[in-house]
């Protein structure tokens, strides 16, 4: 992380009124969840299931529910970390009008992010849903319903298969936070994406879109990522240490 990236962005801040900050599985790792492609991320771990797959066969569904709530315990014991919380803080002051986020783990919005400001574009592992009547269901309840039959779980209205209400490869995206990202970033004055490797597509084209309309893009990771050649200013550094960096440089200013 360098003394000037700092600087430079805490520049773009100040001025942002309608900042969009866009995160990745980067921003939550600091608080003990695993992102998928770092050493021991999930993907080193196991193939990610696509959602054909989980429609196509009652073993995979039942694998599926059970790597799902295996992190959904973690998901429960994390806390936002320094990241989320210079994140809301930078809402707080005026300078971010919205977080787009790909996870799935409701830690924007319990570092005080207000829902209506946060649009998870991959959905939510808070709850599960129907996928034919679109019934909402508790993950306690499919814990409960998995111990005791060992079989994944079928909606208790319609009989339709239940999912976490999480976006998987090959879904389609929802259709109203897609609607809103977009709105979201074609307002920005400001696009920050943080802790993400920006190749997860059609996510990765809001940064992308935001550079087509002509906003400062930053990104803020400790890897390359595949969008850096299209920033205004790239931060390689751990993701806290950079935020606590420049709340800092706001708070001297
Ligand atoms: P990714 O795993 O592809 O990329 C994460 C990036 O963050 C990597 O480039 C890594 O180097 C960087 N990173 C990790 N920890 C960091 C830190 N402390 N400081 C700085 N950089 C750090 O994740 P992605 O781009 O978000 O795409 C994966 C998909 O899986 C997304 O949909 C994602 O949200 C989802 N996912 C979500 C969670 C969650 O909800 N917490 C966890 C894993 C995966």
């Amino acid at each position: 992380m360098s003394e000037d990236g700092i600087v430079e962005l805490a520049h773009l801040v100040q001025r942002a009124r309608r900042g969009v900050v866009f995160t990745g599985a980067g921003i939550s790792t600091e608080s003990g969840i695993p992102d998928f492609r770092s050493p021991g991320g999930f993907w080193t771990k196991h193939k990610p299931i696509a959602f054909n797959e989980f429609l196509a066969s009652e073993d995979t569904r039942l694998e599926a529910w059970r790597r799902f709530l295996a992190i959904h315990e973690t998901i429960g014991a994390a806390q936002p970390g320094a990241g989320h919380l210079a994140v809301a803080e930078l809402m707080a002051r005026g300078h971010v009008s919205h977080v787009i986020t790909q996870n799935i783990d409701g830690l924007h919005d319990a570092a005080g992010v207000p829902r209506e400001r946060i649009i998870e574009i991959h959905g939510t592992g808070t709850h599960a849903k129907c996928l034919g009547c679109g019934a909402r269901h508790e993950i306690a309840w499919v814990r409960g319903l998995i111990a005791d039959t060992g079989k994944p779980p079928a909606c208790l209205a319609c009989g339709g298969i239940v999912k976490s209400a999480t976006i998987s490869f090959g879904q389609a995206m929802p259709e109203q936070e897609m609607a809103d990202a977009r709105a979201a970033t074609l307002n920005a004055d400001l696009f920050i994406a943080i802790g993400s490797s920006l190749q997860v597509f059609p996510a990765a084209g809001f940064p992308v879109l935001a550079r087509q309309n002509r906003t400062p893009l930053v990104i803020i990771n400790r890897e390359e990522t595949g969008l850096d050649g299209l920033a205004d200013l790239t931060l390689r550094g751990e993701i806290g240490a950079v935020m606590a960096a420049l709340l800092e440089r706001l708070n001297a200013a």
